[in-house]
């Protein structure tokens, strides 16, 4: 079975750094962006770079829905 890469894109702007996002992830690809702040104040989340299943745990747990899911797949699928 090809594995998933996936890909996440997080609205810093209307992200509350509630760190819900980071929680759910089950890889642990998520965290505080501690050299940020947003307009509002916070510290919001990013995606480190690397290790997005594209689960969309994130994506769920989100209550702003500050946050995209992207997922590729390979082009070997089904060959
Ligand atoms: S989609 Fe899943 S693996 Fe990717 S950042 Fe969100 S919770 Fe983590
Ligand atoms: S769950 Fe949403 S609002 Fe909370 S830290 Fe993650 S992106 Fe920001």
């Amino acid at each position: 079975m090809a594995r998933v890469e996936g890909y996440v894109e997080i609205d810093t702007e209307r992200c509350k750094g509630c760190g819900l996002c980071i929680n759910a992830c089950p890889t642990k690809v998520l965290e505080f962006d501690m050299g940020t702040f947003n307009s509002k104040g916070y510290h919001p989340a990013r995606y480190k770079g690397t290790g997005c299943i594209a689960c969309g745990f994130c994506y769920m747990m989100c209550p702003d829905v500050c946050i995209t899911v992207y997922r590729s797949v390979p082009a070997t699928v089904g060959k």
